[in-house]
């Protein structure tokens, strides 16, 4: 008999193969010969009309007690279709590596038992608890809202819990971020054992044996990253999504999705509930609630009942000395926090000493040859550096009168600011917190530590600290640049500042009465910064959907962006209206460009875009894969499809 055996390779569509008296059924795993290896590949449905089946070979093995869900199947394949991607690249996602079907003997994956702490939800955590639990068998999107310290996290593992206290599977996906020791604490002492964590970094050892583990069922309850996503549940029972509103979620490389959409779709096709977890939701969800899609609630109160942090503005245009970012108004408040032996938070979203270099005698910037980016100077590595392509270059550079060039700094990096707060608090601990200074695991963990034991007073931190992290003693944080200008090309730019800033507040005082935020800014009656004080952030997002309803954007329609790259530039640009004008006899569709990537050039590839845009109702993505599988692209280009894009860079 002859069967589709689909591949994890490239590949859009399966191969036939005979399947040599062995019986089979869709979603069971078979060892094939594929050129001169042997492939493990799952039994697929009859139903794709491009079948390369010159000459049929025969099926090896089955692989034993080894199958995919019909369900999971389903999920691969509608997973394929809607973002644009080889569908055996989807399932190779699910499949893994090779080495999970070694005959390797692994260690037993009985979790070692710790002791479980006794929690006790208060009456709004319990409503909440209650609210989300009417629809514990059937799919339903449920939002679980809170201001950051309510207790949320609590709520859902006691959701979770009865889920697999009847046997199922649960999915708790996080931000990558998030897989925090502290996230990892709380779930020992809620749960009694350590959580089975999966994200991208963690060794194909453990990879395989966890693969196992979820395919036999014997994990029931995984913590993960967006990549998650794809494991081959046996009895998948619920999904939450935490900290659903953040951007991360969106793969932007490799295969491109959205890891908090996808896993509605998942949790559709399981016919399970999913829920949605945030401080502040996305513009999308929040939309959803509004129209009742999801259902909602909200904890209003925090944990230990204390009030939301104080604001305050402080306009850099009367109160900034020249060379100096931090305000003298900043350095009194800050003092005062101090004096009671509390902790500081300086924030400022930028790697390095400084984003731009200009030479004062020959003019010449520093750019890197690259990307077309300014690169930023690092101080400790006493080099400019460009933030995409990781480029390299010395600042001892030759001027025009054969002396070097004499750069100028424009702007202020995280490493500026940690000087001028050395300068300013000579007297006190002081850290800074940055991706370039947290390259080793334990390096984080160990400042965590001190922060928790009062070792640090200060500590003066990027974008990567207005996450997850919860410092008892942070009473005070200092917005170094509240920004709200955007760049112009982003129609996220405002969506991610409401969450960047929510997010902020949200870590200071957690466990105190009075603490307060400082936006120090050129921009002091922008009007989103002013209702963001107000503690108004939903008025924003409502702002928010006005606009994009008017505009046209998601969520009131749908995107699609296709990234032509090329060495030349003409190339890219050429490249790009030669797809429209094919895209062209696709109806009901509007495309716009092609225009330049606003970062034109990275990595050495000139980028041209395109963005689709149709009815959010239609399910476009047929009509354009099949048009682009058409498509006879010229060698010199390559193009990416964005389905739902999130950057626009
Ligand atoms: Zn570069
Ligand atoms: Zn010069």
């Amino acid at each position: 008999m002859k069967v589709q055996v689909l591949l994890p390779k490239i590949f859009d569509f399966p191969f036939t193969y005979h399947s040599n008296q062995i019986p089979l059924k869709i979603g069971d795993l078979v060892e094939v010969p594929f050129g001169k290896k042997n492939e493990i590949g799952v039994v697929w449905k009859n139903n794709h009309s491009d079948l390369k089946d010159v000459k049929i070979k025969n099926i090896n093995k089955k692989i034993k007690n080894y199958s995919i869900d019909k369900k999971l199947v389903d999920f691969i394949e509608w997973f394929s279709i809607y973002n644009i991607v080889p569908i055996g690249l989807v399932l190779k996602m699910t499949i893994g590596i090779k080495d999970n079907f070694t005959k390797k003997e692994d260690p037993n994956i009985d979790l070692i038992k710790k002791k479980v702490k006794s929690f006790k939800l208060n009456d709004e955590q319990n409503n909440a608890l209650k609210y989300l639990e009417i629809n514990n068998n059937k799919f339903d999107v449920s939002v679980l809202q809170g201001t950051t310290g309510s207790g949320k996290t609590l709520v859902y593992f006691e959701r979770i819990k009865k889920i697999i206290d009847k046997k199922k599977q649960a999915l708790v996906l996080l931000p990558e971020i998030f897989l925090t020791n502290e996230f990892k604490s709380r779930f020992e002492d809620f749960f009694g054992y350590e959580p089975a964590i999966w994200h991208s970094k963690i060794t194909p050892k453990k990879k395989r044996i966890m693969w196992k583990g979820i395919i036999e069922n014997k994990i029931k309850l995984v913590v993960g990253a967006r990549s998650a996503l794809l494991l081959p549940f046996k009895n998948l029972g619920i999904i939450i999504v935490d900290e659903e509103h953040d951007t991360s979620y969106k793969q932007d490389e490799g295969v491109i999705y959205n890891a908090r959409d996808m896993a509605i779709s998942r949790a559709s096709l399981e016919k399970i509930p999913i829920n949605l977890v945030t401080s502040i939701p996305s513009v999308e969800t929040y939309n959803n609630i509004q129209t009742k899609k999801f259902r909602h609630i909200n904890i209003l109160n925090r944990f230990n009942n204390y009030l939301l942090p104080k604001t305050k503005i402080i306009n850099l245009n009367i109160n900034k000395k020249k060379d100096q970012f931090i305000s003298d108004e900043t350095i009194n408040q800050v003092n005062k926090f101090l004096k009671r032996k509390e902790q500081i938070l300086f924030f400022i979203n930028r790697r390095g000493y400084a984003p731009y270099l200009i030479c004062k005698k020959c003019g010449l910037k520093q750019i890197c040859s690259n990307c077309s980016m300014y690169l930023t100077f690092h101080k400790d590595k006493n080099k400019a550096i460009c933030h995409h392509c990781l480029f390299e270059r010395s600042i001892k550079i030759e001027c025009k009168n054969g002396d070097n060039c004499d750069f100028i700094m424009y702007g202020p990096g995280v490493e500026k600011i940690f000087e001028e707060v050395k300068k300013n608090f000579p007297n006190n601990k002081i850290n800074i917190f940055s991706s370039d200074y947290m390259k080793k695991k334990n390096q984080a963990d160990s400042l965590f530590k001190k922060i928790n034991n009062n070792k640090v007073d200060i500590l003066v931190g990027t974008q990567m600290i207005s996450k997850g992290f919860n410092f008892p003693k942070l009473n005070c944080v200092v917005v170094i640049d509240a920004d709200f200008s955007g760049r112009g090309y982003d129609l996220r730019t405002t969506e991610k500042n409401i969450q960047l800033y929510h997010q902020l507040s949200g870590r200071a005082g957690r466990f105190s009465s009075e603490s307060l935020i400082i936006y120090q800014t050129l921009t002091p009656k922008d009007s989103t910064l002013n209702e963001l004080i107000k503690n108004k952030s939903e008025e924003l997002l409502k702002n928010e959907l006005a606009i994009r309803k008017k505009n046209k954007l998601p969520p009131f329609t749908r995107l699609i962006a296709i990234i032509v790259f090329s060495n030349q530039h003409n190339l890219s640009i050429l490249g790009a209206k030669e797809i429209k004008k094919q895209l062209q006899k696709i109806e009901n569709i509007e495309i716009m460009g092609p225009v330049d990537s606003p970062l034109l050039k990275i990595k050495k590839k000139f980028r041209s875009r395109l963005l689709i845009r149709f009815n959010n109702k239609d399910l476009m993505q047929i009509k354009i894969t099949k048009l682009l599988k058409t498509l006879k692209i010229s060698s010199k280009i390559k193009l990416t499809v964005d389905v739902d894009p999130v950057n626009f860079g």
